[in-house]
């Protein structure tokens, strides 16, 4: 469905076609490329996500129960402080930017302009289903491309609630918005696009990735994984343990894309370990979880009984330390720490995503790099140590989309730092300037004059020429 229609229509490949056309003769003649419409996109993107607030609030704990505060710090205040970026660094991010050039162009000058794409598609998941539409949206909006969004199905209130304060704030000429699931996704897929920008699992990447080969179609793919946790055992565990649980279970419990997914320890530290997230967890969430207000549900029965399956798992029966409670009338899981679960469980061969925290042992901290390795490469990946030696090889062996040091999740609030994954954990990246630079081209332009003619370029080619 498209925004401005505002109502479910079936959204097929030949509206698809009609809308994208329409799209690039919108880009083609040239609006999206000001300076003045890029700002005032901008601009009527904050004045959406402050206008709406309430309704923001609202749509988010429709569709994960998610409470105002993480919906507040993790979406509203990040996507605002996107925004506010690309509206600073603008201009700056615009201006061509000046390169040294070679004694073989003598004289020239040469720079590297940054041009839209064109048009662009942006395809959302519904974790943070607000933030994770909008933030790709400013940067396609700042390089100055026309683009359509397409948000999850799976968060449907906050995607309808996309549709209409999109269609209401900001210029439907060229920046639209569709609504629906695999058969509206697979019709914006069949579509030539300048570029893909898709947030969301691996396998549905596959698909994407192939549309987007038919067309030579560039593409980013923000995915995910097994993020892991190493914990040495000469650290400030509680100031540890706090944090492994706000990266957790206070990220939409869970269900965040680089929430801790396992903890490697020792086989001797482990029980304190243990200790220490249970009191913490108490702390924070009470002596019946269940009932709190602070942890987002789970999103859907398919995904509640997909984690109930790894509670199920014969592998780790018996291996529940903490939590383990489940209402399947609220889609609530309660935080459930397990230990020593067998390598080849269930629940360490996919990525979890949810409120279970599987503990590994191993005999010396430095093995934990090798489990780490043998894996698929992870999209984040964290060590809590006070150890020189182990944080160098950490950063030096473990690949991963980000490294945390000391703390968990943190690495997005940077933006001056890519976020993105590698290997099975995504391609490409994105945040602040990488955002606008994931939706520009950047173009080289070399300047000469008609002076600097060096001889030997032209036939015929002869000796004395080759020593002027
Ligand atoms: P999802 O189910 O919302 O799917 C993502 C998008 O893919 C949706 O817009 C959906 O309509 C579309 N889609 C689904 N099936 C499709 C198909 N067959 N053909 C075409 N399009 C299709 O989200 P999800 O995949 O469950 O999201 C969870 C995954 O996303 C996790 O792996 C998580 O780690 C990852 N994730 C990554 C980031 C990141 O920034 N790297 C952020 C959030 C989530």
């Amino acid at each position: 469905m498209a925004s401005n229609t505002k109502s479910k229509v079936l959204f097929d490949s030949e509206e698809a076609l009609m809308m994208v056309k329409e799209l690039r003769v919108t880009f083609d003649c040239g609006k999206t490329r000001s300076y003045e419409w890029r700002i005032s996109q901008l601009k009527a993107i904050i004045k959406l996500t402050e206008e709406n607030e309430q309704e923001i609030y609202q749509a988010l704990h429709s569709d994960l129960s998610k409470c105002e505060t993480e919906a507040f710090v993790q979406e509203i205040a990040m996507l605002k402080n996107s925004c506010r970026i690309a509206l600073k660094e603008l201009k700056h991010w615009m201006t061509p930017e000046k390169v040294k050039t070679s004694i073989a162009t003598f004289p020239s000058s040469a720079e590297i302009v940054s041009e839209p794409l064109g048009v662009v598609l942006v395809i959302s998941a519904w974790n943070y289903p607000f933030l994770l539409s909008l933030d790709p949206v400013i940067g396609a909006i700042a390089a100055g491309n026309a683009v359509v969004l397409k948000p999850s199905e799976i968060a449907p209130a906050t995607s309808s609630l996309l549709a209409k304060l999109l269609g209401d704030y900001l210029d439907n000429s060229c920046i639209k918005v569709v609504e629906g699931a695999v058969d509206e996704t697979s019709a914006l897929l069949q579509q030539k696009w300048d570029k893909i920008f898709y947030t969301g699992n691996g396998r549905v990447a596959r698909i994407v990735m192939a549309a987007a080969s038919k067309h030579l179609t560039p593409v980013v793919l923000e995915l995910g994984g097994k993020s892991p946790v190493v914990v040495d055992s000469n650290i400030n565990l509680k100031v540890a343990t706090r944090r492994i649980i706000a990266g957790k279970w206070g990220s939409n419990n869970g269900q965040a894309c680089i929430s801790p997914d396992y903890i490697i320890t020792t086989k001797d530290y482990a029980p304190k370990l243990v200790d220490a997230l249970k009191t913490e967890l108490e702390k924070f969430y009470g002596k019946n979880p269940l009932e709190s207000k602070d942890l987002s549900r789970i999103v859907n029965s398919n995904h509640f009984n997909r984690l109930t399956k790894l509670l199920d798992d014969d592998k780790v029966s018996g291996k529940i330390v903490y939590g383990g409670e489940k209402d399947e009338s609220k889609l609530k899981i309660s935080p459930t720490v397990l230990l020593d679960v067998p390598r080849d469980s269930l629940i360490m061969n996919e990525e979890i995503f949810g409120p279970l925290l599987p503990i590994l042992t191993v005999d010396k901290i430095e093995e934990s790099f090798d489990v780490i390795n043998s894996g698929s490469k992870p999209l984040a990946a964290y060590i809590f140590t006070n150890t020189k030696k182990l944080k160098e090889q950490f950063v030096m062996t473990i690949s991963a989309g980000g490294l945390v040091v000391n703390d968990t999740t943190l690495h997005l609030a940077v933006h001056t730092l890519p976020f993105g994954g590698v290997g099975e954990s995504g391609v490409g990246a994105y945040h602040g300037k990488f955002t606008f630079e994931a939706f520009s081209h950047k173009k080289a332009v070399l300047y000469r004059r008609f002076i600097g003619d060096a001889p030997v370029r032209y036939p015929p080619y002869t000796n004395t020429k080759m020593r002027l």
